[in-house]
């Protein structure tokens, strides 16, 4: 038998998160490998009685793909689950290689990122009718380098909404970019951990100048998500731009304008 290998994004941490699809080819799998420091185990409640069960947490790239072939051999369905979408910070491309190499057929099925996730759970929007109109997906420099011109301050320069993964230990540096980008000491920022975590969720409001010590103050040091945006508390702003989309003197495809 050789099975297919499914890389699934489990969605945020919430298990009511995943996909329709996700979770039906949980429900199918024959082995499971899943991205324990970040997939809560939850999302593998959809397993089947006797399916092989692995936390990927400990092992390496060489031993994970060690593992899938093994599982491939053995089961239809192999399903490797990993955090948000897989697309984002999530090795696939190391992880699939070595499958296509060995003749192993493999596909994708998206997920829920944190970033959406982040934002949801504060109530927030990413973008906004004239304010911005572009979302980043970004991090700062840790041990993974940030290509040429993808530094933070060069990217917040830009004035979109920044979403920033990996970096809440480097806080320091997120807001030295963004100062340097000539963004306020009290442009607000926020920062979600674990977001979607069932009683685990923690949301910081703060400005780029206290949000360091707000995030200390709370003891977020791992699975957080940063977001700096002017789009920030807009659901308290005096005055909006409306969205054209609902606005009664636009007309498009769907409705006539009524003024
Ligand atoms: N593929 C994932 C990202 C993996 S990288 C996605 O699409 O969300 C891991 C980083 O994602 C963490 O450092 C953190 O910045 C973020 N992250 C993952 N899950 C999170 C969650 N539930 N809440 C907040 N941030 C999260």
């Amino acid at each position: 038998m050789t099975g297919k290998i499914w890389f699934v994004g489990a969605g945020p941490g919430d298990p009511e998160l995943i996909t329709v699809k996700g979770r039906r080819l949980l429900e199918a799998a024959g082995a499971i490998l899943f991205a324990g420091s970040l997939v809560d185990q939850a999302a593998t409640l959809y397993a089947p009685a006797g399916c092989e069960i692995r936390d990927s947490k400990d092992m390496t790239l060489e031993e994970m793909t060690a593992w899938l072939l093994d599982a491939a051999a053995r089961h239809a369905t192999v399903v490797r689950l990993q955090t948000g979408d897989p697309g984002l910070y999530g090795a696939l491309i190391e992880m699939t290689r070595p499958l296509t190499a060995a003749g192993i057929e493999w596909a994708v099925v998206p997920g829920v990122s944190s970033a959406l996730a982040s934002a949801a759970a504060a109530g927030e929007t990413l973008t906004l009718p004239e304010v911005t109109q572009t979302v980043i997906l970004t991090r700062v420099a840790g041990r993974t380098p940030m290509p040429p011109g993808e530094e933070l301050e060069a990217l917040a320069a830009h004035r979109t909404t920044l979403c920033i993964f990996l970096s809440i230990t480097l806080l320091h540096e997120v807001q030295r970019a963004l100062l340097a980008a000539g963004w306020a000491e009290d442009a607000p920022i926020l920062v979600v951990q674990k977001a979607s975590w069932p009683g685990e969720e923690k949301i910081v409001r703060g400005t780029i100048a206290d949000i360091k010590k707000k995030c200390q103050a709370e003891k977020i040091a791992a699975q957080a998500m940063i977001i700096a945006s002017p789009t920030l508390g807009a659901a308290d702003w005096p005055e909006l731009a409306r969205s054209k989309l609902y606005d009664p003197s636009f007309s498009h495809r769907f409705r006539r304008a009524s003024e």
